[in-house]
């Protein structure tokens, strides 16, 4: 497993062996580089925890959460400094994002009273490096690879051999060059060597970053613990080389002096912003109502114990007791939310993943701690394994909040009041499906890209969502009014009494048209002058199926088969594949069914299907050519569904770039159907890649309908990531050069006399409705909670004047223009 690491600091990276201070230069704290800067900001480079922030800020440790630990040590005997010069924006134990500000520090005062300003980057746990040196870095750029995991395992030795009791002779503390010597020292033993210090914190001595977290100052009182053969040697060792002061002796002060208080954490709090944020919408609606923040996890943690192992045991057992007690009760509730709880289960039974929380504990860490860095090593094992276990990492991480918040004593669930809107970082699909009934207005994220899952599930739950509003939406407390309108990408903070009035009003309005919309469901979506639109339901399981036909889809425009199978260890069987869609085409009563074959890879993961890490997943083995490439699969679940019994049930292959990819599966298909004596089922595409939409009339010489996955083929046209919230801006399906491939399509496909559908988020974008119409599609399907809007609107449309916005679109500079131009469309209409 490699693992790339992003720079932390901007400067010319130089080989450790050139730093001038033996403890570096001979790796004793670890292997990395050293970075010359340029620029006086360290920043994280990835998601993690602080493992350990110098009292004078120029060293700091963390946990990232792919598993490795990685200190960046701020120029050589800069603690000799005392802090000036430096100033922290993270405390010890807070959860940090890639590129958050960690340290700044004034390079001019640095380089005028520091022996160096070279910056050592080590990684402290976690594998070996291999890296490229000799040139310049910028923050975030990748700085080296990480390789191969350590093993970091304690010996389990128990006797205590010998207890030596000292003051800590160092001037600067226990800083990370004299804790790199006693590791380097203690690890000569065969022997378990323990720092104890005042108030029942203790570290492993082979650990150099264990000791650093214990932040002991000039003067602490320590005891020095030695287990094992030759505990006592250690012991005596590790005492003399602490006396010895390691030539940063200072006379002991008269009293052991209090813990090193922490210097002032200046955080940088984005301040709370006003007037209107503009992000991306992931899911339609608006909503006016009171802010309520939701956090992904509890900020900070204790990281050492207080208590001793003993006691922080127990305390993790008691937090995973109460939420066990607590997810057993989901998990009887039934409902997605059961699948999740279940899942959430199983991992906080999971025996290795205790052993390591206890092992942790052992070392010294908290209760807390000890839960998170067992949970973070299974999230970076499981992150080796590429995308396809994005959702077993997003239930670590929910888990791991709902253990926090037990040790904390908070609430587990995340009672939310009732109608508030959601303010979070981010949201978790299983966040969201716990609150599947507390009355979400809508949903506001800082990060995230308009197609996640999370988004995908907010839309069929019917909630407004906006993503990529950016990390200021952190600092609006809550209670504050927001008017959250998905249409338009804008939230207005603190909105004033008058925009207020005029929110309520045309959210009365809406409410009026929703109301309306709802009376007509049953009824079919005819253009104003007479041109059916058949608007279809995008289904994941058998309650959306039971849901969509509750509320007026004509049938199913995508069944994304992927989603039926996410909890699952092992691949499914003919068997219960063909019994899950079954049960979904008799849900539908005889209305069409268009199933997709399973999309898997990139952004979909499939626990029960092993790949290989991809360099590019978005343009690797996905979607079809997965199923090309593994054609047991492919053929399993083409077997499956020409066994179901159905009305009018077709298949629809996704991410389609090439002609002899649907001939392969028309054959693979022709040749299942023809050994089960079943009718050939009909064969659709999805028009995802540029290249399927530029040559549709080829497509549609040998298929029956292509269906737009506008959310694939918005991110290849606009080389966007879809899942990248710093894209997510841009990510507009309403770009004038999607629109031109949607109109390519369309005319490819009546070249032929096949019908183009729309299935990707943008169906259900009510600006988006009578351009898409305009230019020829058909079939529109949209979440089950857009349909009866969705009929609404195309009922309201002149066709005439629907082909001309769609010209103009076409024609438009950009998106923005293109939006301009729906609303004032959609304003002449009703
Ligand atoms: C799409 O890409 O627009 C689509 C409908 O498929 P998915 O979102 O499942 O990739
Ligand atoms: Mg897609």
């Amino acid at each position: 497993m490699t693992i790339a690491i992003a720079s932390p600091i901007a400067g010319w990276i130089t080989a450790l062996e050139d730093v001038p201070d033996p403890v570096f230069a001979q790796k004793m704290l670890g292997d990395g580089v050293a970075i010359d800067p340029t620029e006086g900001r360290v920043v994280s480079p990835g998601a993690g925890v602080i493992a350990t922030l110098n009292p004078s800020g120029h060293a700091v440790t963390i946990d990232l959460d792919c598993g490795v630990q990685i200190l960046i040590h701020v120029g050589i005997d800069t603690v000799a400094l005392g802090g000036t010069g430096f100033t922290a924006h993270v405390a010890q134990g807070a959860r940090v994002s890639a590129g958050d500000t960690l340290i700044s520090f004034d390079m001019d005062y640095l380089a005028r009273n520091a022996k160096s300003l070279i910056t050592p980057i080590l990684i402290t746990r976690g594998g070996q490096v291999t890296a490229r040196t000799d040139r310049l870095t910028a923050c975030s750029e990748t700085l080296f690879d990480v390789v191969g995991a350590s093993s970091s395992a304690p010996r389990q030795s128990t006797d205590v051999a010998a207890v030596r009791r000292l003051r800590l002779p160092l001037k600067h503390g226990l800083h990370a060059r004299p804790a790199a010597r006693i590791a380097e020292l203690a690890r000569g033993f065969d022997a378990d060597v323990e720092v104890h210090a005042q108030g029942g914190k203790r570290a492993s001595a082979l650990s150099p970053v264990a000791m650093l977290a214990l932040t002991l100052p000039h003067g602490a009182e320590l005891t020095i613990e030695g287990r094992g053969p030759q505990g006592e040697a250690a012991a005596d060792a590790v005492a003399a080389l602490i006396e010895s002061g390691m030539g940063e002796g200072s006379p002991l002060p008269l009293a052991a002096p209090e813990p090193w208080p922490a210097t002032e954490v200046v955080v940088e709090r984005p301040a709370a912003p006003v007037g209107v944020l503009h992000g991306v919408m992931a899911a339609p609606g608006f909503a006016m109502a009171s802010s309520h923040r939701l956090d992904i996890a509890p900020v900070a943690v204790e990281t050492t114990s207080s208590l001793g192992a003993e006691a922080e045991r127990q305390a993790l057992d008691a937090a995973r007791a109460l939420v066990r007690e607590h997810l057993t009760s989901r998990a009887g509730a039934g409902g997605a939310g059961a699948e999740i709880a279940k899942a959430h289960l199983a991992f906080l039974d999971d025996p290795a993943l205790l052993l390591d929380a206890h092992r942790s504990i052992d070392q010294g860490g908290s209760a807390g701690q000890g839960w998170i860095s067992a949970s973070q090593g299974f999230m970076a094992a499981l992150q080796a394994g590429g995308d396809r276990f994005a959702e077993r990492i997003d239930d670590l991480r929910d888990l791991e909040r709902q253990i926090l918040a037990a040790l904390r004593g908070d609430r587990l669930d995340q009672e939310v009041p009732r109608g508030a809107i959601l303010v979070a970082r981010e949201i978790l699909p299983s966040q969201l499906m716990a609150l599947g009934d507390a009355g979400v207005a809508g949903i506001c994220t800082a990060e995230g890209g308009p197609t996640s899952h999370a988004a995908i599930i907010a839309a069929s739950m019917g909630i407004p969502m906006l993503t990529a509003l950016g990390r200021s939406i952190e600092a609006i407390d809550d209670g504050t009014i927001l008017i959250l309108d998905a249409g338009s990408g804008t939230v207005t903070v603190d909105p004033s009494a008058a925009a207020q009035e005029a929110a309520a009003k045309s959210e009365a309005e809406r409410e009026e048209r929703r109301r309306i919309a709802a009376g007509h469901q049953f009824e079919p979506a005819v253009t104003i002058d007479g041109k059916p639109i058949e608007v279809f339901a995008n289904l994941g399981s058998l309650a959306d199926a039971q849901a969509a036909v509750r509320v007026g889809a004509e049938g199913c425009g995508l069944l994304r088969t992927e989603f039926l199978f996410l909890d699952r260890a092992s691949a499914p069987d003919e068997d219960e594949q063909c019994a899950a869609y079954q049960a979904i085409a008799d849900a539908l009563e005889g209305r069409p069914l268009i199933v997709r074959t399973l999309d898997i890879g990139a952004d979909k993961p499939a626990p029960y299907l092993p790949l290989p890490p991809e360099e590019n997943p978005a343009l690797g083995v996905r979607g079809l050519r997965l199923g090309l490439a593994r054609p047991d699969l492919l053929a399993t679940q083409l077997r499956a569904l020409i066994r179901v019994n159905a009305h009018d049930l077709k298949i629809m292959l996704p991410m389609v770039s090439s002609l002899y990819e649907v001939r392969d599966t028309h054959a693979l298909l022709k040749r299942e159907a023809e050994k089960l004596g079943r009718p050939m089922p009909t064969l659709g595409i999805m028009v995802e890649t540029p290249a399927a939409a530029l040559i549709a009339d080829r497509f549609a010489e040998e298929v029956a309908f292509l269906s737009i996955g506008s959310n694939d083929l918005s991110q290849y046209t606009l080389a966007m990531d879809r899942g990248n919230s710093g894209t997510a801006a841009g990510l507009d399906a309403l770009h004038p050069a999607v629109l031109r491939l949607i109109r390519a399509t369309v005319d490819g496909a009546n070249r032929h006399a096949r019908w183009t559908g729309v299935c990707g988020g943008v169906a259900a974008d009510p600006q988006a409705i009578p351009i898409l119409v305009g230019l020829g599609v058909t079939e529109l399907s949209v979440p089950t909670a857009a349909v009866a809007e969705t009929k609404q609107i195309v009922r309201q449309i002149d066709m005439q004047a629907a082909m001309r916005l769609a010209t103009q679109a076409c024609d438009a500079r950009d998106a923005a223009t293109v939006r301009d131009m729906a609303r004032t469309f959609m304003g002449g209409l009703a």
